[in-house]
């Protein structure tokens, strides 16, 4: 039987031992860190809970990749570097099989990002993972969700849309090809933060934040924050590989509205565009212009000949929904 601290020590604790910034890690009771000197620390927390988050089955590699993920997510959105996170995790056994799956997953995106496991917490419970992370950024260059301008474009990165599709083909809601379906459910279990485009992005966005609860409602948080509206070009948006291969209507509805793309959303003057080009480029990744911030409250989408479409906006809210 696996004790508490074999667990930890077998499959988490080895992860610290190399990394300047932590001047403690795992083994204390609490871990101590040395920010960059003069840059500002982000911080911020995400829980993923089996049945609600994620399937109990979930294949644990992907499970640990997507709990960092998201987290690292929120870190790119801000423009923040990563430096170093906490894992409180509740398990209902310690299963070596599911355990050496799940650190793998995790431990190998926080190695791509230099993000060390710092600390946590291990408890027996319904399975429950909550990671804290800590990023730093420049004093006065977080990408905020208030400082959106009249005048701005729109942009999004990557595609749309992909991960909501994989969902509606485990739902049954669309019929979808085997292979099509694997590659639209990668979307859905193994995202990827775009750490590089927000750090690129300092100094060049007005305001940022990720999508993980579909477009038109994360969006909505910029434009209420930010006190402006938008328009958004609706065919502009861009949908994700399989998406594409769909109907009009489902294409537009998955791009707007669905859940758990990781992608980045920002504003930036339209005076920045080559800027932001060059950024997206210096990052890898691909950005789209899909909209402007405007001075009427509210959003309002066209198509590509500038007639008004009526579509739903709704985002995921978890006390909404049973
Ligand atoms: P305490 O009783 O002081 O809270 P614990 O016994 O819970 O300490 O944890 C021992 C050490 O192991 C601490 O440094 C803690 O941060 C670390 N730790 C516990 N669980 C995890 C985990 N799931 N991942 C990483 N570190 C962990
Ligand atoms: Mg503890």
């Amino acid at each position: 039987m696996l004790s508490e601290f074999d667990l930890i020590k077998r499959y988490f604790a080895q992860h610290t031992l190399h990394d300047q910034r932590v001047a403690l890690g795992i083994g204390d009771d609490c871990a101590l860190i040395k920010p960059t000197a003069g840059m500002q620390l982000a911080i911020s927390s995400d829980m993923l809970v089996s049945g609600r988050h994620f399937f109990a089955d979930a294949d644990p590699v992907m499970l640990g990749h997507k709990c960092l993920a998201v987290n690292l997510s929120d870190l790119a959105a801000m423009g923040a570097a990563p430096l170093g996170f906490t894992l409180a995790l509740s398990l209902p056994e310690a299963n070596p099989g599911w355990l050496a799956g799940f650190s793998q997953g995790l431990l190998a995106l926080a190695d791509a990002h230099q993000c060390s496991l710092i600390g946590g917490d291990t408890t027996k419970g319904p399975l429950n993972i909550c990671i804290t992370i800590f990023g730093e950024l420049p004093p006065g260059s977080a990408l905020r969700r208030d400082t959106a301008q009249i005048g701005d474009d729109i942009w999004v990165s990557g595609t749309l849309g992909d991960a909501r599709l994989a969902l509606a083909g485990y739902w049954k809601e669309v019929q979808l090809e085997a292979g099509a379906h694997q590659q639209a459910a990668l979307r859905m279990h193994r995202p990827t933060p775009r750490i590089a485009l927000g750090i690129a992005l300092r100094g060049i966005a007005h305001a940022a934040l990720d999508i993980s609860d579909g477009l038109a409602g994360d969006l909505g948080h910029i434009l209420e924050r930010s006190g402006v509206g938008a328009t958004l070009h609706i065919d502009q948006l861009p949908a994700g590989e399989i998406l594409q291969t769909q109907p009009l209507d489902l294409r537009r509805q998955f791009s707007l509205n669905g859940g758990d793309d990781y992608e980045l959303c920002f504003t930036a003057p339209a005076n920045n565009r080559q800027q932001v080009l060059a950024a997206a480029h210096q990052a890898g990744t691909v950005v789209s212009c899909i909209g402007q911030i405007e001075s009427a409250h509210g959003l309002r989408l066209l198509d590509d000949h500038g007639n008004e479409v009526h579509l739903l906006f709704h985002s995921f809210d978890h006390f909404a929904t049973p």
